[in-house]
């Protein structure tokens, strides 16, 4: 088994660990309101999808 040379430090460690983020994928922005929403769905804020209006939206 192959084992280490030296100890790993606690900034290398660190360092190493500043890249484990937890990652919000297929999140995108509506061109027409600017809402995030889910990519390839219609916007349900403004009810838009690809720059067209496609379903009403009932806002109280
Ligand atoms: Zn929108």
């Amino acid at each position: 088994m192959a084992v280490p040379a030296r100890r790993t430090s606690k900034t290398t460690k660190r360092m190493r660990r500043t890249h484990f983020k937890l990652h919000v994928s297929g999140l995108v922005t509506c061109k027409h309101c600017g809402a995030k929403i889910v990519s390839h769905r219609v916007c349900p804020e403004c009810g838009y999808y690809d720059g067209k209006p496609v379903v009403d939206v009932k806002k109280d």
